[in-house]
């Protein structure tokens, strides 16, 4: 289909495992890099808390997403596809994934599967890379980008299934702007696809997930997302990887810093210090002292902010700026985050 790079680039279609980057450009990028090798990467590994929507998808529509993967491997003038499946998800989908695997070998096209662990950093391109090639599992220095120096450094394409799932959609001409939602936290947890312009608060309630009691969200994930309160989601749109957890006002904020800081601590490749020490002095400094010592954190934080080596520790900051100042509203200064 020649024209499908113009109807991708119409239809305003980004990535939908978090970054939003335009696909459009990179599907570009990769088809005009010269090599004669280049490879389409799926990631199917979702390594974040609060999403579920890709596993939900593959399992629902598996010949949707194959149909978007061919897209992308005859555009980039590419037959190879690395398949990136965590372990857990593999069990669930291989009985759907592995018969149309088949069918397109027999049409021509190569697949190799990878699996790992459920990991967050994982969904790092470059550490994705990396994976598969059988080093470490950690973000390399960009540039180059994988589109033009991507697996066994040839130029690849990375998508995740939603993004997959969108491009055959695309392709179909059946498009209309929507994305799925993993809601957690509300009365009817779960996947929904609904219109991607929609507000947080008109997709919780359309969905019947408005609580009925005082609270507040995280958006785009339950560790690295946004805190937003009850009013600033009336008009606000979710970002990120589309998630939206719902928790009570009265949460305890020393218990919601140890779920992410564990989680981070937990999941840091290791390759940088202030990463990796920052994020488990964070989690020791939680579960040491029963009150929080806001302004130590911080100072942390801010370390972390300006010195880590990929957005994992860099971003840290982002969930506990957004509940210290929308959710908690204390007077702390964080001018220099
Ligand atoms: S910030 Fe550093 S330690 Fe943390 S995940 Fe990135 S590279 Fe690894």
């Amino acid at each position: 289909m020649p024209n499908i790079l113009e109807k991708i680039k119409q239809a305003g279609l980004v990535g939908r495992g978090g970054a939003g980057f335009p696909a459009h450009l990179k599907w570009k990028a990769v088809a005009s890099a010269k090599s004669k090798k280049k490879y389409l990467v799926v990631n199917f590994s979702e390594g974040e808390l609060g999403l579920f929507k890709d596993i939900h998808i593959m399992q629902k529509f598996p010949d949707v997403v194959f149909s978007g993967i061919r897209l992308a491997l005859d555009f980039i003038g590419s037959r190879d596809c690395y398949f990136n499946y965590n372990k857990e998800y593999y069990k669930k989908t291989k009985s759907l994934v592995l018969p149309l695997i088949k069918r397109y070998e027999g049409a021509g096209y190569r697949f190799y599967i990878y699996g790992e662990e459920p990991s967050y950093i994982g969904g790092e391109e470059t550490a994705l890379l990396n994976a598969i090639e059988g080093r470490r599992t950690e973000p390399r220095a960009k540039p180059p980008f994988p589109t033009t120096s991507g697996l066994f450094s040839c130029p690849t394409l990375v998508h995740n299934i939603e993004t997959l799932y969108n491009i055959a959609l695309v392709g179909q001409q059946k498009f209309e702007n929507k994305r799925f939602y993993c809601l957690s936290g509300g009365k009817s947890e779960g996947v929904y696809f609904l219109p991607a312009d929609w507000s947080i608060q008109k997709v919780l309630k359309q969905t019947e997930n408005y609580p009925v009691f005082n609270f507040f969200v995280q958006i785009g994930g339950s560790v690295s997302g946004e805190v937003l309160n009850s009013n600033q989601i009336k008009k606000r749109e979710v970002e990120g990887a589309g998630s939206i957890e719902v928790y009570p006002i009265k949460t305890k904020p020393r218990d919601l810093m140890l779920k992410w800081f564990d989680f981070y601590a937990c999941e840091s490749c290791g390759k940088c210090c202030p990463c990796r020490l920052g994020s488990y002095n964070i989690s020791k400094i939680l579960k040491q002292n029963k009150k929080i010592d806001w302004k130590e954190i911080i100072n942390l934080l801010e370390s972390m902010e300006k010195t880590s080596f990929c957005a994992l520790g860099k971003m840290t900051y982002i969930p506990v700026e957004s509940y210290i100042k929308n959710v908690l509203k204390l007077k702390i200064s964080l001018k220099q985050i």
